[in-house]
Order: structure tokens, then C-alpha cells, then sequence
């Protein structure tokens, strides 16, 4: 049942279960979930998109029909490289009180503390003003297709949700501020590579049209572009109670907009990549191709960018913009669709209100603050549709635990798991309370 001892256990079991992705392999984690939902008498549905892909979903019927509340996660992980860690990354160890794996903090204890919840809630006889579903999907770290996009596709009233819940948040220390970080919204993709090619020959006979060169020349121009810094409202509040009365070089923060105004501000900003990555488009180089052979000019070279926009920046301008910094002499292929749309869900709700509420009762008065994600999530999904979707675990996490997430030796502390599971108990019990506005 609900105790934080079983929780470690099952989020032991479920790091051992591998669902690197990809291949993904989920079909193994829902069963295990299945397993657990059936042994406590909940009937769960999986749905099976492509072989060895799974996503689960089990229900609670609510008072009122319609608007489903859905406690989202992700049963697949990034795949972890065995020689980097210190320990095996799918044994689930527990060491000096934290469980190590991949999958421990993205997302595998909140997977498991959501569905302990869940349980709870079917278990006390609690009947929610609308349906709670527990959803946890295959696929998040590929883009969704087969997870979350499939399920939209699938289960009709999953478009009709009222609010979603999933993964993102934490709690956290930044500028020796302890606050939870509630995300509301995440930066969108942007990927894309330029190719360039050339004319091969001999590298004892250097010439002009060598694609390598040619592939360097317009990186360098596209990297040393400084993006504009451009503060969301979701970013300035943010930023607004996290700086508050902070001295720096140069500087003392009154606002985030009149503070961006002094160019010392400025390099503070640029010194935190966190900070960086919040106020601005962001593109990093991440693959390099070309040329196998010491000697041999190559005919052709690549170079891969991850890039994140603001989600208020629109991708054609954006790429415009990158296709006149990199010239004519490279190819600019754009990676993935468009999303398009703002991905930004309100914070002035009861749900942020509630969340806050279960915060504070159990950390004290510490501030709760509307977060931008940098990274993607499926809440995008839900955000199109103009569904409310924040991503928070009641967790504390130190910037080095934050690290480790899709880095190597992952781990979640026995003591978080405990305080997840404790939180996710409470934030079920509120969210159950909640009556969608029809
Ligand atoms: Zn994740």
C-alpha cells in the first residue's frame, strides 16, 4: 500500500524494468503497473501502439461527467552509458540512502508515487468531482508519437481534460532561495543540421571548396549570434522572487526589466546558463560529420544544432534568421515539425493555488513560482489543446541531483521518495476536490 517503504521498493523494481528509448521497450513497465493496480482490485487498460510499446491507463469515475483530471508520467528513459556509471544503471541499487538508476528522478519515483496516490484515492472510497486518470505513457523522450499523441488519438475524452499534471517541477535552491518551481509552460524545439558540399581531393592539395570549411565558417557564425534577451511574463515573475535584493558585480537587481538594462546584469545572466537559457532562444552544436581519412578532403560535412526557442518566438522568423547568419555556401534542413502554438498555461488557478497550498503545508512558507521548462515535454500536448498543464514533483533536489537527470549516476534520495509520496498523496486528495468550471 501507500508507505514510503513500498514506494522505494517499486521504484526500485521499475528502474530495473530497462525502457532505454529507444527501442523503448515499455510494454514490460505497463505490465508491472498493471500488475500493481490489479493487485489492489483496479481494473487498468493498455493500449498498444507499435510491438513491445505500451501505455496504461486506469480510471476513477468522478461525481460529474466530462473534463478528466489525468496524472500524467513516462514509463521510457534516455538511454545510459554502462562504462560512465559508477553503478548499473537498470540494478536499482540503493547506496548511502538514495535508489541509483536511470529513470530515478525523469520519471520513474513520481511514476510510482502518482500511482500510490491514485491507489489511495480508489482505496478510501473518495469518489472525485470529475474522473482522475492515471496515465503513464511510452515514447516522452522520442517526441510522444506512440505515447501521448497516440492516446489523444485513442481515447477521446483525454481532449476534453481539465487539467493535467505531470513532470518538470521541483523544489529547489537558486541564489540561496529555496522555492518550488511550478512549470507552466516549455521552450519550444528547433532542431535543425546545415550540410554542406564540396569538391574531395588530396590534403597535401588544399583548395576553396572543401565542405569541412565550409561547415566551420557557418557554425562560427551561427554560434557567436547572441540572441536577443527577451524576459516572459512567465519569467519575470520567475526571476522577479528569485533575485530579489541580490548584489553582483556591478549590480543590485531592482527588476528583471530594468535590471537587463545594465550591461553588468547582462553578463551575470550570460554567466548562468540557467539563467541564459530561461531569457532566450538557445542553440547548441551537438553533432559534427565529416571526413573519415587524415589526407582525404571530405565531399561532404554536416553539423547538428539543438536549438530552443522562447515559447513566444515563431519558428519561421527563427529559421530566417539562422539562414542569413550561416550564408548560401551550406544547406539549412529543419529537424522535426513545427509546434507552433503558445505553450503556456495560466498560473492566476486553483490548481496552482492548491499545489501551493500543499507546498507550503509541508515545507513551510517557501515561495511557489510558475517555471519555464527548457526542455520538451508531452505536456505540449495538452497545452495545444488549451489544456492547463504544469509539471511538479514535491521533491527536493540540489542542483547536483539536477545534473545527474538524463546524466550519469541518476539518483532520488529514499527521504524524497518518502516526501514525493507524502505530497502526491495530498495533491491527489486536492485535485479530487476540484469541480472543472463546465
Ligand atoms: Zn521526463
Amino acid at each position: 500500500m501507500a508507505n514510503a517503504e513500498n514506494a522505494v521498493q517499486l521504484t526500485q523494481e521499475l528502474i530495473r524494468i530497462d525502457t532505454s528509448n529507444p527501442p523503448g521497450n515499455e510494454e514490460n513497465a505497463a505490465l508491472f503497473l498493471e500488475g500493481i493496480l490489479g493487485a489492489e482490485g483496479i481494473r487498468a487498460e493498455i493500449y498498444s501502439p507499435a510491438p513491445k510499446r505500451a501505455n496504461i491507463l486506469a480510471r476513477i469515475r468522478g461525481k460529474n461527467r466530462g473534463k478528466p483530471v489525468i496524472i500524467l508520467s513516462h514509463t521510457d528513459v534516455v538511454p545510459a552509458n554502462h562504462n560512465e556509471w559508477t553503478v548499473d544503471p537498470f540494478g536499482g541499487e540503493v547506496r548511502d540512502g538514495f535508489v541509483y538508476g536511470r529513470g530515478a528522478i525523469d520519471m520513474k519515483a513520481q511514476t510510482i508515487c502518482q500511482l500510490l496516490a491514485f491507489i489511495n484515492l480508489s482505496k478510501e472510497g473518495i469518489e472525485p468531482e470529475q474522473d482522475i486518470v492515471f496515465l503513464a505513457t511510452c515514447d516522452e523522450e522520442v517526441g510522444g508519437r506512440n505515447g501521448v499523441e497516440f492516446m489523444l488519438r485513442n481515447v477521446p475524452d483525454l481532449k476534453d481534460a481539465s487539467f493535467v499534471l505531470s513532470e518538470g517541477g521541483f523544489i529547489v535552491e537558486e541564489d540561496g532561495l529555496v522555492h518550488a518551481q511550478v512549470s507552466v509552460s516549455e521552450k519550444k524545439l528547433g532542431q535543425f543540421r546545415i550540410q554542406a558540399r564540396g569538391t574531395g581531393g588530396h590534403g597535401s592539395i588544399p583548395h576553396k571548396d572543401n565542405a569541412n570549411e565550409k561547415i566551420i565558417r557557418a557554425s562560427q557564425a551561427i554560434l557567436s549570434y547572441r540572441w536577443p534577451l527577451k524576459p516572459t511574463s512567465i519569467v519575470s515573475t520567475y526571476l522577479n522572487a528569485v533575485l530579489k535584493g541580490k548584489r553582483g558585480k556591478g549590480f543590485t537587481f531592482s527588476s528583471l526589466g530594468q535590471s537587463l538594462k545594465n550591461k553588468r546584469f547582462r553578463d551575470f545572466v550570460e554567466g548562468n546558463p540557467v539563467y541564459n537559457a530561461l531569457l532566450r532562444n538557445t542553440v547548441t552544436l551537438t553533432i559534427l560529420k565529416g571526413g573519415e581519412k587524415v589526407n582525404v578532403i571530405p565531399r561532404e560535412s554536416s553539423a547538428y544544432f539543438d536549438a530552443r526557442l522562447l515559447p513566444t518566438e515563431d519558428h519561421d522568423r527563427f529559421f530566417e534568421k539562422v539562414r542569413r547568419l550561416c550564408g548560401s555556401d551550406v544547406e539549412l534542413v529543419r529537424i522535426g515539425g513545427d509546434v507552433g502554438r503558445p505553450l503556456q498555461s495560466g498560473y492566476n488557478t486553483p490548481y496552482f493555488r492548491g499545489i501551493q497550498n500543499v507546498v507550503r503545508a509541508m515545507n513551510g512558507p517557501v515561495p511557489v513560482l510558475p517555471f519555464l521548462t527548457t526542455g520538451a515535454t508531452d505536456m505540449r500536448y495538452f497545452r495545444n489543446l488549451g489544456i492547463p498543464a504544469y509539471g511538479f514533483f514535491p521533491i527536493a533536489l540540489s542542483n547536483d541531483e539536477l545534473l545527474r537527470m538524463h546524466g550519469t549516476d541518476e539518483r532520488v534520495s529514499v527521504i524524497n521518495i518518502k516526501a514525493g509520496l507524502e505530497g502526491s498523496l495530498e495533491i491527489m486528495k486536492f485535485l479530487a476536490s476540484c469541480k472543472a468550471s463546465q
